[in-house]
């Protein structure tokens, strides 16, 4: 099924502000908000993808995207962007928008709070060329999971509400404290049946393949989140969330900069004489470069998107070559006259023209 486009959801035009946007996204939220739409699905999934196009158009690099590029800016990321949301992370997310049009804000009195599940962690090395084109990984999580035939009930001491109120009468008059339910751990749930294997909140622990779809351009350091794939929670609340951490191995020929990639190319002294052509790696495979005669050593050739695609836009880094003329360390006696002879040659006397700039110059111009 083809997606609605964004500006549509809302009902606002291409040039709204971010004011307007704001305004149109909560008139729809208020309109389908599932207090007072009760067991509509039609409704809630209105205001879903209220809530989906308003994170996208609310948020200035999302919008930009989208405005370059439509839905198809958030696909290929692995649904990282955007695409669908639960109703926990919208009213997480946005819950101040309802200001006090219910009560306290997010959920209305009569829903059951929903208790999540514990995050769990992984750590995913990735190679540089993983990185540059983006990759799939499965990988293997023990994850707690409700046991097969577990059955919960509404918790007798809160009513399911998680939270224990206390009147006490104080010399200044009654106090009011709520504080979480101890009988059910604030979950609103207590086990009703457990089977023999499970544990006290009635989960086994399952290993589980998990694929994680890796944009291409991630870091080192950064961190993914696939909702859902954590710990289960008791009765009907929602697992937790699997956080992948990323690590970048290093890569024997190619350094990375931020997006841009260095290679170090050692050329040797009659190729870079004669000129010649060299083949070298690249993160998308094996590319052939051509060495000028008379090439100098410190030229830096540039390969113009040949780097690490930049992870928020579409942009490509490039990769830089640093040409080093490889002197020999050894000459035989026929190498040494030969050089012997040069040492005269006007040919061999350095006279750099203002196209060879300096190293630092270069270094300068790169970074300008
Ligand atoms: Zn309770």
């Amino acid at each position: 099924m083809a997606k609605q486009d964004y500006y549509e959801v809302l009902g606002v035009n291409k040039n709204a502000s971010a004011a307007e946007i704001k305004k149109a996204y909560r008139k729809m939220a208020i309109k389908y908000h599932p207090d007072k739409n009760p067991d509509d699905k039609s409704a809630e999934e209105k205001f879903k993808v209220a809530a989906e196009a308003y994170e996208v158009l609310s948020n200035p690099d999302k919008k930009a995207r989208y405005d370059q590029f439509g839905h198809q800016a958030f696909d290929g990321a692995g649904g990282f962007g955007g695409g669908s949301m639960n109703m926990d992370d919208i009213f997480s997310q946005f819950g101040d928008i309802f200001g006090g049009a219910f009560g306290g804000g997010g959920f209305g009195g009569q829903r059951q709070r929903s208790v999540r599940g514990s995050n769990l962690r992984i750590r995913v090395k990735l190679t540089l060329e993983e990185i540059a084109n983006g990759v799939e990984k499965k990988v293997k999580v023990k994850r707690k999971k409700q046991a097969k035939g577990v059955t919960y009930k509404t918790c007798g001491t809160c009513n399911g509400s998680g939270q224990v109120t206390r009147i006490t009468n104080t010399i200044l008059g009654r106090m009011q404290t709520a504080s979480p339910c101890t009988a059910c751990g604030g979950s609103g749930q207590t086990i009703d049946h457990r089977p023999a294997n499970a544990d006290a909140n009635g989960f086994v622990v399952e290993e589980e393949t998990v694929s994680i779809k890796i944009p291409a351009g991630v870091q080192d350091g950064m961190q993914l989140k696939v909702s859902g794939k954590g710990n289960a929670a008791p009765g009907n609340g929602i697992s937790g969330d699997l956080l992948v951490a990323i690590s970048e191995e290093a890569h024997p020929k190619l350094q990375r900069e931020g997006d841009n990639l260095h290679y170090d190319l050692y050329v040797s002294l009659p190729d870079a004489v004669l000129g010649s052509s060299v083949e070298i790696d690249t993160v998308t495979g094996k590319v052939r470069l051509k060495i000028e005669a008379g090439v100098q050593s410190g030229k830096i050739l540039r390969l113009r998107g040949k780097g690490i695609p930049n992870i928020n836009g579409y942009n490509k880094g490039d990769l830089l070559v640093h040409i080093n003329v490889w002197t020999p360390k050894t000459l035989d006696k026929e190498q040494k006259a030969f050089f012997e002879k040069m040492r005269t040659n006007e040919h061999f006397e350095p006279k750099p023209e203002h196209s060879d700039k300096s190293f630092f110059e270069k270094v300068k111009d790169m970074f300008s």
